[in-house]
């Protein structure tokens, strides 16, 4: 089994550093809760989750992540762990595969450590040819033709009774991948008891119809007279109306009179020529 580096350093630390919340935990042979915040322990590998395309886990000992599982319906609950039951080729697992067919218990780990006893044990529900990443488990009930795994064993009564829903949910999370599913031409061995599996059709693309193309006629020749000549009417100029200003009347003051007088006038004397005043003309007062 390929191990990435920088995934084996970064979940060796979290090994053993369980944390698990008891809420989290679900009855066995359930699907655990979705994504749950916190650490969570998986036994063994996994997709990793967080991010989209985030690629495959490969440590195949209990170790902790800071995340749940992604994708719950994927997943069993042994004690206080995450199994990934699945087919791990969807989510980038890239070494050695066994083909199996159809449903089949989920080899327990192998960890030092004691593995908790479930109600019902870890069983993969999938439906037709898939991948594991682990060989053809030891013991009995298992048919091998062709190289591909068929379990022939029996289905215990806790297990039965959940697996119409969960194989739904993981057919469900199946079908966009298909096209990775292991190409098989087999004839089950006569003692299993499974349906042998039909492909669904791949996800169709639904593409939306062509909008029609209509051709319009010719259209018929446009005369362009010439453009009449523009006539601009040039704003009134506005008129600026001065009013004449008023004229300035000064009245002056009057001139002072002033008549100043002689004890004695005198008159002309001796004008000559004027006729009557000659003489003695003079004025009294
Ligand atoms: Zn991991
Ligand atoms: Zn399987």
């Amino acid at each position: 089994m390929r191990k990435t580096p920088g995934i084996l350093l970064t979940s060796a630390l979290l090994v053993g550093s369980l944390s698990l919340n008891a809420s989290q935990a679900a009855p066995p042979g359930q699907a655990p809760p979705p994504a749950a915040r916190g650490k969570s322990r998986f036994m063994g590998p996994h997709p990793l989750a967080g991010r989209a395309n985030a690629g495959y886990c490969y440590l195949d000992v209990p170790h902790s992540h800071n995340y749940g599982p992604d994708r719950p319906n994927l997943y069993q609950q042994v004690g206080d762990s995450y199994v990934f039951t699945g087919d791990p080729v969807p989510f980038g697992y890239e070494g050695q595969k066994t083909v199996f067919y159809g449903h089949h218990p989920v080899p327990p780990p192998a960890v030092s450590e004691p593995i908790p006893v479930a109600a019902a044990p870890t069983f993969c529900f999938l439906k037709g040819p898939h991948y594991h990443d682990y060989p053809q488990p030891n013991g009995p009930g298992y048919k091998v033709k062709d190289d591909v795994v068929f379990y022939v064993g029996p289905i215990p009564p806790p297990v039965a009774a959940v697996r119409p829903q969960i194989e739904q949910a993981t057919e469900v999370e199946y079908r966009p991948f298909v096209a990775l599913r292991p190409r098989v031409t087999v004839v089950p061995p006569p003692e299993w008891p499974g349906v042998v599996w039909v492909a669904p059709p791949a996800p169709t693309v639904v593409a939306a119809p062509a909008p029609p193309v209509v051709v319009a006629p010719a259209a018929p020749p446009v005369v362009v007279a010439p453009a009449a000549p523009a006539v601009v009417v040039a704003p009134p100029v506005p008129a600026v109306i001065v009013a004449p200003a008023h004229p300035t009347v000064v009245i002056g003051a009057p001139a002072p009179v002033i008549i100043r007088g002689h004890g004695k006038g005198k008159g002309w004397k001796g004008g000559r020529g004027w006729g009557h005043f000659g003489g003695k003309g003079h004025w009294k007062h």
